[in-house]
């Protein structure tokens, strides 16, 4: 009876690793891409208002030859429209 019991202890301990890993691992995934787009962070400049904006959190808006920043979206629909884009 005594192993058996022990079995079941050990058995138990292991299916807690195994959730705990997975709790784990998947804010530990988050947590690296966060890692990447801080490496990627950069100042950008709005070329609406010429305010600097980090790229993670500025209004994107894509273009011929590449992407522009913008501080807000109503920045980017004024530049837009001032573009004649869309
Ligand atoms: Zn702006």
């Amino acid at each position: 009876m005594g192993l058996i019991r022990y079995l079941l202890i050990a058995a138990a301990g292991l299916l807690a690793i195994v959730i705990f890993k997975r709790i784990v691992a998947k804010p530990l995934r988050q947590h690296l891409d966060n890692k990447e787009d801080e490496r990627l962070g950069r100042l950008v400049q709005d070329p609406q208002c010429l305010v600097y904006v980090d790229n993670r959190d500025a209004v994107r808006r894509k273009v011929p030859g590449g992407e522009l920043f913008f501080c807000s979206e109503s920045c980017a629909t004024q530049y837009m429209e001032a573009q004649g884009g869309a």
